[in-house]
């Protein structure tokens, strides 16, 4: 059977996330995405664990059931900073936990190193090598997976504080690592140039912050197992059988493609950049190096390098977002675009059915021709992206002479979701339930240390 699966999921107790996150609202977006399983996010979180436990039941696969018969299956991240080889690292990693009693046990375990309760995805100070042998202290069913390994931050192979392999970061434990999650400026592409991963699977998500179709799904892993259970998802994870594609968005949409600097508006490719030896021409600052830079130093194989027998991929972006770019508004939640994004919904069942399948002659019976025309275009791959950068998104340029003013308004709307979300942070900290659990309760002075550290970057 075919699983459509975003299993990296945030809850509304993780930073920057909506505080409208429940498993109502993203069962709802997943259907109308395409998804058929999501990870739970966020397990470990005090008060989303008893949401969890009041809301999805689980069954003898270790596959957990919302009331209306919609699967989640257990999964966290957790966000580790610490020092290795003289270097400052900070990692995220998605935990897969095979049922509900695992669960508890990785919970406390993390509760026994640091607050939990402050933010659903917490900040610790161990290393990925203890990580590995905490969670193969508990249960040898628990899945580690390396999330949006690329990112300067806090990906694994990031440019800021990564490693250059599995190897050098997890050392003896490598072997356990079987997947990494490759985020959204990368894709299967990109990462089969690196030939240490060739026993590596890829596996894409989207790190949803929130549940609307924008966000939830944008990238995912179609798996096609004999039935669904934790048993067969962790099995096509580990070995790559039942792994039959993932969906990406076009890696320059990705908000770490090219290296450049978000508040000097300064973007280049990876051998601009190498020219003018990565530092800004604006405010000679060291270039933050994005995703496909950072390709580049690793990579021991040529551009164009297709992998043998790995699973394909497809390249979309949201929907929302060919809608708005196509109609001119930079915003995918306006009313214009909800009313062409549902009449397409109405009529294929899915947005994947839209950006995959849909036929033109179909789409038009809906919807104007134009519509139909530019996701045909992001399906083919016509569409140039003007790449994201330093944290700002790609986008897409249907029309040539939109170029500039496409670029000046992102850079606006950049600013813009920068103090939305420090908005979101307040409002999340102050939702009545977190405020009377975590009264009186501060992050222990280490985790505080980290925090801050967090935000200042
Ligand atoms: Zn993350
Ligand atoms: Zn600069």
């Amino acid at each position: 059977m075919k699983i459509v699966a975003d299993l990296q999921i945030h809850s509304r107790f993780a930073r920057a996330c909506s505080k409208d996150l429940s498993f109502e609202t993203l069962e709802k977006y997943a259907k109308i995405k395409g998804t058929t399983l999501l990870g739970t996010g966020d397990f470990q979180h005090p008060i989303w664990n008893k949401e969890i436990k009041a809301n999805l039941k689980e069954d003898e696969n270790g596959i957990l059931w919302s009331k209306t018969g919609f699967p989640f299956l257990w999964q966290t991240e957790v966000s580790l900073m610490y020092s290795q080889g003289g270097k400052g690292r900070r990692i995220h990693n998605l935990i897969f936990s095979p049922n509900q009693d695992v669960s508890d046990q990785i919970t406390e375990a993390l509760g026994k190193k640091g607050r939990l309760d402050y933010d659903g995805r917490p900040i610790f100070g161990f290393s990925c090598i203890e990580l590995v042998e905490m969670m193969n202290s508990i249960s040898d069913k628990i899945e580690i997976i390396p999330a949006h390994c690329m990112t300067p931050w806090f990906g694994l192979f990031g440019s800021k504080t990564g490693f250059d392999s599995i190897k050098e970061c997890f050392q003896e434990k490598a072997k356990y690592i079987h997947a990494v999650e490759t985020g959204l400026s990368a894709d299967p592409g990109m990462m089969r140039r690196l030939s240490f991963l060739d026993n590596i699977q890829l596996v894409s998500f989207s790190d949803a912050h929130s549940y609307w179709p924008w966000r939830l799904g944008r990238e995912v892993t179609v798996f096609d197992v004999k039935k669904l259970s934790y048993d067969e998802i962790l099995k096509a994870i580990k070995t790559g059988e039942g792994l039959s594609e993932t969906i990406e968005v076009d890696p320059s949409y990705g908000k770490y493609h090219v290296d450049g600097h978000r508040l000097c508006g300064i973007n280049l490719d990876p051998k601009e950049s190498k020219k003018i030896g990565e530092i800004c021409p604006k405010c000679k600052k060291k270039l933050t190096i994005g995703v496909l830079s950072r390709i580049e130093q690793l990579a021991d194989r040529p551009e164009g390098y297709k992998a043998k027998n790995a699973p394909g991929f497809k390249s979309v972006i949201p929907l929302s977002e060919i809608i708005s770019f196509t109609i001119g508004t930079p915003n995918p939640a306006s009313r214009k675009v909800w009313e062409i994004y549902h009449k397409l919904i109405e009529k294929f069942g899915s947005e994947f059915n839209v950006l995959a399948d849909a036929k033109p002659e179909d789409m038009t019976q809906a919807v104007d021709k134009q519509i139909s025309e530019n996701i045909i275009r992001i399906r083919n791959g016509q569409v140039k992206i003007l790449p994201g950068f330093d944290g700002i998104y790609g986008v897409p340029v249907f029309k040539p002479e939109d170029e500039e003013k496409l670029n000046l308004l992102r850079m606006k709307s950049a600013e813009k979701e920068k103090s939305q979300i420090g908005e979101e942070e307040k409002n999340t900290t102050k939702t009545k339930q977190e405020k009377t659990t975590t009264k009186n309760k501060k992050p222990t002075l280490g985790q505080k240390g980290l925090l801050d550290f967090a935000k200042k970057n």
